[in-house]
């Protein structure tokens, strides 16, 4: 009866570093087979475990500005001082006409503009229950300088404050109930009446007849 568009979300996820948004991501797209995660490309370096072209595409900054100028990105930003960050717009259509959910993990001001090209994406903001908890998060990752988290810990606060700027939020306190949170949100967002591509009613005069005719059969 109603033909649902067959388009995948872009999912926009912004949060506070260290407030767990890369390991709910990472649980959402595993639980899910139509969700896939973009992997951005950035000029800082790799970081514990992080793999190139798992985590991000590690690049030069010289191959970033290089790539800015061939309009490769959907959007880029200048994150936690002085490194690049951007999401590729390869694959993106393509991927989304196949259905396929997209999850873009970016700082608030790609989000914005993520938000000026793409008014269809969703954006959910992920939230530390407590900047307490939040501090304690960021230092037992024991991955930066004591500089960079103060910079990062300055950039929450900042972006914390752009909070209703999202369609969602989410208080990331429990992991499982985060991740049934994030599932919800996509279930209603494929809900949305605007995601109906056309409504077949059928023929309102051949439907009452039909009806008057089974009527009379049963009665
Ligand atoms: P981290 O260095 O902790 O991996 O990421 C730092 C910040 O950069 C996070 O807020 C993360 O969401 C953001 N980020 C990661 N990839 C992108 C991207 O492609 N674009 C933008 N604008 N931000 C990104």
């Amino acid at each position: 009866m109603i033909k649902e568009n067959e388009q995948g979300i872009l999912i926009v996820v912004s949060g506070p570093s260290g407030c767990g948004k890369s390991t709910l991501d990472q649980k959402l797209i595993e639980s899910r087979n139509d969700t896939v995660m973009s992997i951005s490309d950035t000029t800082r370096n790799p970081r514990g475990e992080e793999k190139d072209g798992v985590d991000y595409n590690f690049i030069s900054t010289e191959e970033f500005e290089q790539k800015i100028k061939d309009n490769k990105y959907l959007e880029y930003a200048i994150v936690h001082s002085n490194k690049y960050y951007g999401t590729p717009n390869k694959h993106i259509d393509e991927l989304l006409s196949k259905g396929k959910n997209i999850i873009l993990e970016i700082d608030i001001e790609g989000a914005r503009k993520v938000n000026e090209k793409r008014p269809d994406a969703v954006f959910i903001f992920i939230m530390p229950p407590s900047m307490e908890i939040l501090k304690n998060r960021l230092m037992g990752r024991k991955t930066e300088t004591k500089e960079q988290l103060v910079e990062r810990f300055k950039t929450a606060y900042k972006e914390i404050n752009e909070v209703t700027k999202y369609n969602y939020v989410i208080v990331n306190d429990d992991l499982n109930e985060s991740l049934l949170k994030m599932n919800s949100i996509l279930e209603c967002e494929r809900c949305r009446v605007d995601r109906i591509e056309d409504v077949y009613l059928g023929n309102q005069e051949e439907m009452i007849h039909e009806l008057l005719v089974d009527f009379d059969k049963k009665n």
